[in-house]
């Protein structure tokens, strides 16, 4: 089958057009829907790291009583021999004229990010050296590999150039040079690549081989933004936003900011200071409320009156030495069972969390364990003399087993 005729290379600013099927087969490789072959399309397919074009196609001119309607277009593909295959939901009659439509907002939008990717990464070349070994244009972001290290004050620097290099709204030029012309150019290329090479150039900016459509000047980009740098495999990986995928980036990035500045009531400049001004003050409150709750723990172990055989104990969250200090000296006071329950944290829906530690002098602290285990599906375990473990479940029904299942289990000794 001969390559596709590639509309999208001619005029990349048109959004439907009419072809001829030459084959429709049921899809490989998604169940259900067709695999249809035209003469020509305006559909780019998945190609060189960027997504391909959506859209429908319908019957060029529809008979009488056909009521099958316009067919989604979800994928397209393109193989090595150029024949560019397009997903549809369903069947077309081979040498059927088709119509063609493709989501011009969702095209539109790659042109945009893609000219911008050649923007910044012309200029990564030019001033750095450095070349794109990866490019990948998501749906919602695009991400470029650098062949070397960019620190962020140089990343910054590209990212102003290229925003200048926007603002000029300088021409963008695609074309297929003839072979003599193209041994002349010095171009970037990220695979060898065989067959006729279009060429994108963007004056003092750029040259590349590239397949994909692209805007006519590079004003139409809007606005270069990177929100993202990472070390990548010895390089340098960015993320970019370009058009109004910045745009919408900016505003929640707004909203945000402006809904942390309110609640903190502070302006926004000043929001990162008083977040951790806030972090703080927090551990500060958490380190006193901890001693706080140790001076109450304590309190309450010299509070349990002598005679008492058995004791349970609430508290608010404790660190575990604290916790294991206070059953010691339960212990060494109480010969019955000791426990002491440390809350998790107070969830407000479902069952509060509770942490616990339990131990008895005379005899095995396993037995009370288990029923913890059966009654609360409590998940515990230690030696004979302490348990720990974790339990759902409100004060009122723990201190019920506790009481009724718990109290004088510690005197038995079995066989666990
Ligand atoms: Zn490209």
């Amino acid at each position: 089958m001969n390559a596709t005729i590639k509309l999208y290379d001619e005029d990349a600013y048109r959004n439907s057009f009419e072809a001829e099927v030459l084959s429709c087969v049921p899809s490989a490789r998604h169940a259900g829907a067709f695999d249809l072959v035209l003469d020509r399309t305006l559909f780019f397919p998945e190609e060189g790291g960027q997504t391909s074009d959506t859209g429908f196609l319908e019957a060029a001119e529809t008979a009488e009583g056909d009521a099958t309607g316009p067919a989604a277009v979800t994928d397209v593909a393109i193989d090595a021999a150029g024949v560019i295959v397009h997903t549809a939901a369903r069947r077309f009659e081979q040498h059927t004229a088709v119509r063609g439509t493709i989501d011009w907002a969702h095209r539109y939008d790659n042109m945009r990010q893609h000219t911008g990717e050649h923007i910044f990464s012309g200029l990564v070349f030019r001033r750095f050296g450095l070349r794109n070994v990866g490019f990948r244009l998501a749906s919602d972001v695009t991400t470029m590999d650098y062949s070397g290290i960019l620190t962020a004050e140089q990343a910054a620097e590209l990212e102003t150039e290229a925003n200048a290099r926007i603002a000029a709204d300088l021409p963008v030029d695609c074309r297929y040079p003839s072979p003599d012309e193209l041994a002349t150019l010095s171009y970037r290329s990220k695979i060898e690549i065989t067959g006729p090479v279009r060429i994108v150039t963007i004056p003092d900016t750029d040259c590349c081989a590239c397949c994909a459509p692209h805007v006519r000047r590079t004003g139409e980009v809007g606005l270069l933004k990177i929100i993202r740098q990472e070390k990548n495999k010895g390089g340098t990986r960015l993320t970019i936003l370009c058009g109004s995928r910045a745009l919408a980036d900016y505003r929640q990035r707004q909203a945000c900011t402006e809904a942390v500045s309110a609640s903190l009531s502070v302006p926004c400049s000043g929001i990162a200071a008083a977040v951790e001004r806030l972090k703080q003050d927090n551990a500060q409150l958490r380190f006193q409320l901890s001693e706080a709750r140790t001076e109450l723990m304590d309190n309450a172990v010299r509070a349990v009156p002598e005679e008492k055989r058995d004791v349970c104990l609430f508290t608010g969250a404790l660190p575990e030495p604290v916790l294991r200090a206070a059953v010691n000296s339960l212990k060494a006071a109480h010969p019955g069972v000791c426990a002491v329950f440390s809350l998790l944290d107070d969830a407000s829906s479902g069952c509060p969390r509770w942490h616990y530690i339990l131990g008895t002098a005379q005899g095995d602290s396993r037995i009370p364990n288990r029923i913890l285990a059966e009654k609360l599906h409590a998940h515990g375990g230690g030696s004979a003399e302490m348990v720990q473990g974790s339990a759902e479940a409100e004060e009122a029904e723990i201190r019920a087993v506790f009481d009724l299942d718990l109290a004088g289990t510690s005197a038995r000794k079995e066989d666990l």
